[in-house]
């Protein structure tokens, strides 16, 4: 099965939610096989065999996509009438862009990952979506706080409707990082997010599910609401593509989300 569907994927409220995994596509090599990264340099083809599969399976077909181009940085893009106005039915990967969120119906937000920690919220009461890409930059920023303020000042949401999805990522048991990542999470310190090495020295392994779990606690969402996968992307060769592990060669994940027509 090429995707998995997560917690907040409710079908009385009409909303999905699904991260993808390398299983039962048409991609080779490195790629092998269900390869979602259009910004890849896997065969184009292959590629769009992917992507129509996904489409067929949950008929997606007449469903609109947008997607981020990702930097690693707060940059969130809502996706409202006057985006899809301007977009005018043409499918857009968004520059500078690690967030997305939306109230609209019958629109894929499509995000992309092979290690970093893919964050999805939804507002069970307003029926808003939102998703976000947070590597170890993101979640030192703290993207997903920011995700949360829009929740909050441009829908109108409250904080204890809001559930949260924290992803399969680069687990703590695999996320070796420099000193110097040691003192970025300084303000993380006293929830253990980070933690020295026991046997390499000025190695420390860095727990991203965590600090992600303390931002979004600090806006107000209930611990009951967050739920975080158990999943490595790092361990599960088989199932996950890894950047690290696969030394940078490798394809890509998408968690996406969206409202039902
Ligand atoms: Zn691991």
């Amino acid at each position: 099965m090429a995707y998995e569907f997560g917690p907040l994927s409710i079908d009385e409220l009409g909303v999905k939610q699904l991260f993808t995994n390398r299983l039962g596509g048409f991609s080779k090599g490195a790629y092998l096989s269900f390869n979602m990264g259009l910004a890849t340099s896997d065969n184009s083809d292959d590629l769009a065999s992917n992507y129509n599969k996904l489409k067929d399976e949950l008929c997606l077909g007449d469903y609109y996509f947008v997607r981020t181009k990702q930097t690693h940085s707060n940059n969130i893009q809502i996706v409202d009438k006057t985006f899809l106005a301007a977009a005018n039915g043409k499918e857009i990967s968004i520059d500078n862009c690690d967030g997305l969120i939306t109230d609209e119906i019958g629109v894929v937000l499509a995000t992309y990952y092979a290690d970093c920690t893919p964050a999805f919220f939804l507002d069970k009461k307003k029926k808003v979506v939102g998703v976000n890409h947070s590597g170890w930059r993101g979640t030192r920023n703290e993207i997903s706080k920011d995700m949360i303020d829009i929740f909050i000042n441009v829908y109108g949401s409250n904080p204890k409707d809001i559930m949260v999805f924290i992803g399969p990522n680069i687990s703590k048991c695999c996320y070796e990082v420099s000193e110097d990542l040691y003192h970025e999470f300084k303000d993380f310190h006293e929830y253990k997010v980070i933690e020295a090495s026991k046997t390499k020295k000025g190695k420390y392994y860095l727990d991203m599910k965590k600090a992600i779990q303390v931002t979004v606690l600090k806006t107000g969402v209930l611990e009951d609401n967050i739920f975080i996968s158990e999943e490595c992307t790092s361990c599960l060769d088989q199932k996950f593509y890894s950047y690290r592990r696969d030394n940078k060669h490798t394809g890509r994940m998408s968690g996406m989300m969206w409202l039902e027509k």
